[in-house]
């Protein structure tokens, strides 16, 4: 089997284990995007705390294994501290030295105004900053948030061929393919399979496979790997592959 260099576009990696990760990087996962988002922030300092240690502490532990993380930096709609006017500071600083490479994870969950607010901040720093930006889509009312999510983004200006909507499935990928915007391609159980993409590849291979890997979610570390295994035993054309699983996050990402 040929080896292909994969980009894991979203992921949680630095709550996995040692024994994930170097299973990761012998699968072939290359370089992946390491999203913020922490269970509980009620302190907007919780989320500068947690960047920092995105950028070194986790970022040195991936290079062990061969893998180089890409760090988004943001505030998660499930983790919206007080005081969270602030984090869009410590966000800016991420963004202006280049520790961190774009914004996210960010996103709709509960649909509050707080949630809105915080959303529409956050675009208009990543079009400030002219960073790509992933976000999140919940479990439930998924079309409800995407059609609000791509709302919000028009008004902000934000670039739609840098804005990720991720966890994007059989429901949302006609609305995120008919905005410009890009389809973040999460391999989880209940949500979307690698089989789910190969039957309907034209309306998925403009996207980014990902995992979504977390300790604290029923997801796969190897999600992608072994999708990308499964998709060349069922003979989708390598070039096809390649796009999904390294280079469209490659450009979109502009790495
Ligand atoms: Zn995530």
């Amino acid at each position: 089997m040929p080896r292909f260099e994969i980009f894991d576009s979203h992921t949680h990696a630095n709550t996995m284990p040692n024994s994930a990760l170097e299973l990761m990087g012998v699968a072939g996962v290359e370089e992946l995007a390491l999203c913020s988002f922490v269970p509980v922030a009620r302190n907007a300092e919780t989320l500068s705390d947690h960047f920092e240690e995105l950028c070194t502490f986790q970022r040195d532990r991936l290079d062990k294994f061969g893998i180089e993380a890409h760090v988004f930096v943001g505030i998660h709609p499930l983790c919206i501290p007080a005081n969270w006017r602030r984090v869009l500071e410590f966000i800016e600083d991420y963004l202006s030295d280049g520790r961190a490479v774009g914004v996210g994870e960010v996103g709709l969950h509960n649909f509050g105004e707080k949630e809105e607010e915080a959303l529409l901040a956050q675009f208009e720093l990543a079009r400030e900053y002219g960073v790509p930006v992933i976000v999140h889509t919940p479990p439930f009312e998924r079309v409800k948030a995407v059609e609000k999510t791509l709302k919000l983004a028009e008004k902000v200006g934000v670039d739609f061929g840098r804005l990720v909507i991720d966890h994007t499935a059989a429901d949302t990928i006609g609305m995120v393919n008919d905005s410009g915007a890009v389809p973040g391609l999460s391999i989880k159980p209940g949500l979307l399979s690698a089989e789910d993409v190969i039957a309907n590849l034209d309306d998925f291979e403009a996207g980014l496979l990902n995992s979504d890997c977390a300790n604290v979610t029923n997801t796969d570390p190897l999600a992608v790997p072994k999708a990308v295994s499964f998709m060349l035993r069922e003979g989708v054309e390598k070039s096809i592959i390649e796009k999904m699983c390294w280079k469209n996050a490659r450009d979109v990402y502009r790495l």
